[in-house]
């Protein structure tokens, strides 16, 4: 039998020949996973790593979470899909779940197999809603890979084309690091990103936007973080003219970042509409938006998702929800959260090519410079992620020029496991040097 580096390598081969060449790999010698449990994964050569990335935040709870598995195979064993033409108690049991937890009154749920689906359906709804093509997003923002998404979505490396059917005009704020207002104080950052959408909406709009679409910390773009309050400053300015907010909540819902349970929650607003996706299924492919009824049943005509909410997925994702709530993963995130931070901040502090630490509770990034200045180094952060993969603990990389490292743990991580990926990290960055 061929060793089991052999199997990865010649896995690598055929992955490359048959699969498109920008769906890219971590690391100089990409990883083949085989399984997973709590807070570790182990690849096919039997190595086991800790997981700090849960593959995108897509591991919310645990890797082979028992109840979820348990609800997964039970339902397997009576029926995986029945289409959204029949009713299934699973998916209405999920929705009112979701709706209950959304903080957005009278509000109805829309389920989709995926994050980019949430987002297409939520533009879908505001744009029908209040009948324009107008929309705002955030500069350094990630919203998709659909036609749509990409139109909102403030990524040259991320955008493959520019053809939308959307005018979007993007606005400042969430990647205070690159702004051009970085040297204010948190209220005067705020207040001049606010002055800064007015004149955009004299500037590039009519007037009549139909939503602004931000997520409440940049996920792709490097757990970007605006001061707390920044969108309830920016939302008074949308409620002027009645231009709806789109929280994208794909990577910051479900009490990832400790304080909240939802991102947007630090910024004391409630939005007007709400797309998740990522960690509710634990893996499964599940994603919707939330809105209050009038603005989705904006939409006139028949619109459905064939796998949307399946009975599948809803079994897992209702048995991952109820876990996470009962065992207050929030407030875990937050503790476990604080500690790695309190753990790595004096070499974060010490090291001059860390420009700084962001994020909130369990979402957590590293940006990688020149010493000196803010210059982007994504080769030392490149040399970081692999050094952290030598000494077997997984992390994950973003950034607008791909130097930022992302560190988004399962929410079940306990203390020691906190403790033992600060000492990994702390390690790979002296390795580093
Ligand atoms: N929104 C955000 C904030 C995301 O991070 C992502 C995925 N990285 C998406 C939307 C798209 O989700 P999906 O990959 O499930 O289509």
């Amino acid at each position: 039998a061929p060793s089991s580096r052999a199997r990865t390598e010649e896995l690598l081969a055929r992955h490359r020949a048959v699969m498109p060449r920008w769906q890219s790999l971590y690391y100089d010698e990409p990883v083949a996973l085989s399984h997973g449990e709590g807070r570790h994964v182990w690849d096919i050569e039997g190595t086991r790593y800790l997981d700090f990335f849960g593959g995108i935040l897509t591991t919310m709870t645990a890797h082979a979470l028992p109840e979820v598995t348990a609800a997964v195979q039970e339902q397997a064993g009576k029926i995986l899909h029945s289409s959204t033409l029949y009713l299934n108690e699973q998916t209405v049991e999920l929705a009112e779940r979701i709706a209950e937890l959304s903080g957005i009154p009278d509000a109805k749920v829309f389920l989709t197999p995926s994050g980019t689906e949430a987002n297409d359906a939520a533009l879908l709804m505001a744009t029908a809603y209040r009948r324009s093509n107008q929309v705002f997003a955030m500069r350094n923002s990630y919203h998709g890979r659909s036609f749509s998404t990409i139109g909102i979505t403030s990524h040259r490396s991320w955008s493959p084309t520019s053809y939308s059917g959307l005018q979007t005009t993007y606005v400042q704020g969430g990647y205070r690091l690159r702004s051009p207002f970085r040297e204010l104080p948190d209220g005067e950052y705020t207040a001049a990103c606010v002055a800064d959408l007015r004149q955009l909406l004299d500037m590039a709009t009519s007037g009549d936007v139909a939503c602004l679409i931000a997520e409440p910390i940049q996920g792709v773009g490097g757990f970007a973080t605006p001061p707390d309050g920044f969108f309830g400053a920016i939302k008074e300015v949308l409620d002027e003219h009645g231009i709806l907010f789109v929280s994208d909540e794909v990577q910051t819902g479900w009490g990832r970042t400790g304080e909240h349970f939802w991102g947007y929650q630090a910024h004391g607003i409630t939005p007007d509409l709400l797309t998740f996706a990522k960690g509710v299924g634990n893996g499964l492919p599940l994603g919707g938006v939330v809105a209050r009824a009038e603005i989705v049943d904006a939409i006139q005509a028949n619109h459905i998702s064939t796998f949307g909410g399946s009975p599948l997925v809803s079994a897992g994702a209702n048995a991952n929800l109820r876990y996470a709530v009962e065992h207050d993963l929030q407030g875990n995130a937050k503790r476990t959260g604080d500690r790695l931070r309190a753990a790595l901040q004096p070499t974060v502090d010490a090291t001059p090519w860390i420009a700084e630490m962001r994020g909130r509770g369990l979402m957590l990034a590293l940006e990688c410079v020149h010493p000196g200045g803010i210059d982007p180094d994504p080769a030392r952060a490149a040399a970081l992620s692999e050094a952290a993969k030598a000494r077997h603990l997984l992390i994950g990389k973003g950034g607008l020029y791909g130097n930022v490292l992302r560190i988004a743990p399962p929410m079940t991580l306990t203390e020691d496991e906190a403790d033992e990926g600060a000492r990994l990290l702390l390690d790979a960055v002296a390795a580093v040097g």
